[in-house]
């Protein structure tokens, strides 16, 4: 049961009631940060921040951005992500509540993307280590255009770049955990990283497996569909049957989701490769809509469906146009 409730899209929401009704179950707990006034007088949106329990010492923070994860204890914090910079100091506010006095100690980046690494500066200059994968700093130092020939964002300045690297697994020792840095090779993006976190029973996943919308290979910053595949069969691997799957966007969901996900896009690709055989152009895949049967569970297809299927097609078709 707790499945399918893990699965509902509301699942952020709902579950702290839930929690009440079901004693013994898992308790995730809501807690909303304090989220203070726009300055400026600005007719901003404001975000609300808010986290969810997992274990005895893990969060999901949600805010504006990735699904960032924080592990609190007596030493210190270990961060996930760090979504967009100004939703900062709300996000310190809302572990504040959890952990009042622990410091922020490390911050490790899933990918590069800047609803991941915005606010990598401030939490460094609040104190945390930052850690990625040496192509992730690469990229935040050098950025890709958008699409080859467009002009490159900025530079991320000196100060949002990790101070420590890795391309092997890894593993961080703290507050009763063992946390594993888990390479997942050229999938999103060259540069991903999964999560584990063995004690709570919690892997995140980064934007490698997004539990809403189609697989995302960022062919502009190293993702490819072989490494999506290889990567998706590892978190199988890696997840057991009661680990709570973070992902980076979209509902908090289990194992089986990403099994699901990724048998999902091995039959897209399949169809995409027969087709492609045949000698249709990358307009006649599209418009014959291999994805069709499956929009409805994946969701997000109008958004997300054709950029799949058109970086299958590039990746299949081969080489890269870049
Ligand atoms: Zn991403």
């Amino acid at each position: 049961m707790k499945t399918t409730l893990w699965m509902s899209r509301a699942a952020m929401t709902v579950l702290p009631i839930l929690a009440l009704a079901t004693p013994g179950a898992q308790a995730p707990q809501g807690q909303r940060g304090q989220a203070p006034a726009p300055a400026g007088g600005q007719p901003q949106q404001p975000v609300q921040v808010t986290t969810t329990k997992f274990g005895n010492n893990f969060y999901a923070i949600d805010g504006r951005g990735g699904r960032m994860g924080a592990l609190v204890g007596p030493d210190g914090v270990f961060l996930v992500d760090a979504q967009f910079p100004d939703v900062t100091d709300r996000i310190v506010a809302a572990i504040r509540q959890v952990a009042p006095d622990a410091r922020l100690r490390f911050l490790v980046n899933t990918h590069v993307h800047g609803d991941h690494t915005g606010g990598n500066e401030n939490f460094a200059k609040l104190g945390a280590t930052l850690l990625s994968r040496p192509m992730l700093r690469a990229r935040l130092m050098k950025p890709s255009p958008p699409a080859p020939g467009g002009n490159p964002p900025a530079p991320a300045p000196a100060a949002a770049l990790a101070t420590v690297t890795y391309d092997d697994r890894t593993t961080v020792y703290m507050n009763g955990e063992g946390i594993q840095l888990i390479p997942l090779r050229d999938a999103h993006t060259d540069g991903d990283t999964a999560v584990r976190f063995p004690a709570a029973d919690v892997l995140m996943t980064g934007d490698v497996f997004r539990s809403v919308g189609y697989p995302n290979m960022d062919r502009n910053n190293g993702g490819t569909l072989k490494g999506m595949l290889a990567a998706l069969s590892l978190l199988v691997d890696t997840a057991g049957p009661n680990t709570t799957v973070v992902p980076g966007h979209g509902p908090i969901t289990n194992r089986a989701a990403i099994i699901a996900h990724r048998d999902m896009a091995v039959a897209v690709r399949d169809r995409v490769s027969k087709l492609l055989s045949q000698g249709q152009t990358i307009e006649q895949v599209v418009a014959a809509k291999p994805t069709a049967d499956f929009d409805e569970r994946v969701g997000n297809a109008a958004q997300s469906a054709d950029r799949f299927v058109q970086q299958v097609y590039a990746e299949l078709r081969g080489p890269a146009p870049r």
